[in-house]
């Protein structure tokens, strides 16, 4: 029997892969798998063929690789090198919505030269998770022609990489930051003055993360609020950003079109998303989460909002 060829890849993710110390008011977990390109593949991959491009040093555990595995993205743009791979480590205050980044090693990162597989450049969708922006662009440069690109970034990149970081958002249609992040760029401290200033840079779609007070989508055609799927106990926030914009970008890859309708249900996508993965650290949540679990939050969230 001639064997099938996989399906084309329909999401291209660069982002950090790396290994996070996390500390709560409640416990501390030291190493964890973690990265923007991690959640953010993990997510996507619930809803469209996702190819992940990165990269990891020799110190990478086979148990690491083993998590991507059971997600099924593709792992041909995620390159092994000599040396250590990415860590991070972060402290959440009590309320869990202040986080301290205590260390950032690049490691690995550093050098990186990202070079993607063939079959990764023609993909419609792209998403620069956040990293150095030098690298995004590296990345943009070798994609064909694709049809939405979504780039997020953070406070480091503002500070470090302005010039490069406004020539990726000059590139995008889609730009994701959170609140201070927004305010911090823009030097403005109302979001709706930010967002327009940013629309204003080039991108067609400005999407500002509120943390547990949801998301803001601002388009030059107006204004769409989503908040964040209400929860009892949130046990680690990290990669809460990274999964919701996986979410998305996975379900609008899935869908294969950019209209309003589509952008609004992949707000409600992201923020379902990204509510399981707050409820466990690292990946433990996503990677035991089943359709059935997600249709019916889905359902429940849907049932929340409807007027
Ligand atoms: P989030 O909670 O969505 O903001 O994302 C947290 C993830 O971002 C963690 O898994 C970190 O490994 C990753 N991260 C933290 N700092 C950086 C950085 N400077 N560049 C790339 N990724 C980072």
């Amino acid at each position: 029997m001639p064997r099938s060829r996989p399906a084309p890849i329909q999401l291209v993710i660069v982002g950090s892969v790396g290994l996070d110390t996390v500390e709560t008011p409640a416990v501390r977990r030291a190493e964890a798998l973690g990265g923007s390109a991690s959640y953010a593949c993990a997510a996507a991959s619930f809803f469209t063929r996702t190819g992940m491009v990165g990269v990891v040093g020799s110190d990478f555990g086979k148990g690491y690789l083993d998590i991507y595995r059971g997600f099924g993205f593709d792992l041909a743009g995620l390159q092994v090198r000599e040396g250590r791979t990415f860590r991070w480590s972060g402290v959440y205050e009590e309320n869990m919505d202040n986080r301290r980044t205590l260390a950032t090693e690049l490691n690995v990162f550093a050098e990186f030269m990202p070079e993607l597989p063939e079959n990764y450049r023609q993909a419609p969708f792209l998403f620069l998770a956040n990293i150095a922006p030098a690298l995004q662009l590296r990345v943009l440069d070798q994609m064909r022609k694709p049809r939405f690109v979504v780039a997020d970034t953070m406070d480091l990149w503002i500070n470090t990489a302005l010039a490069d970081l406004k020539k990726v958002i000059r590139r995008v249609d889609l730009l994701t930051l959170n609140e201070s992040e927004a305010r911090h760029l823009t030097g403005e401290r109302m979001l709706i003055k930010a967002a327009r200033k940013l629309l204003g840079w080039g991108p067609r779609h400005i999407l500002i993360k509120k943390g547990e007070h949801g998301a803001v989508l601002f388009s030059k055609r107006g204004t769409f609020l989503m908040p964040a799927y209400p929860l009892e106990e949130v046990k680690d926030p990290t990669g809460a950003g990274d999964t919701f914009a996986g979410g998305f970008i996975g379900q609008l890859a899935a869908g294969g079109k950019v209209t309003e309708e589509a952008l609004r249900l992949a707000m409600l996508v992201g923020s379902v998303i990204a509510s399981f993965n707050v409820e466990a650290f690292s990946l433990d949540r996503l990677r035991k989460l089943t359709r059935r679990e997600f249709n019916a939050r889905v359902a429940e969230f849907k049932n929340m909002l409807r007027i």
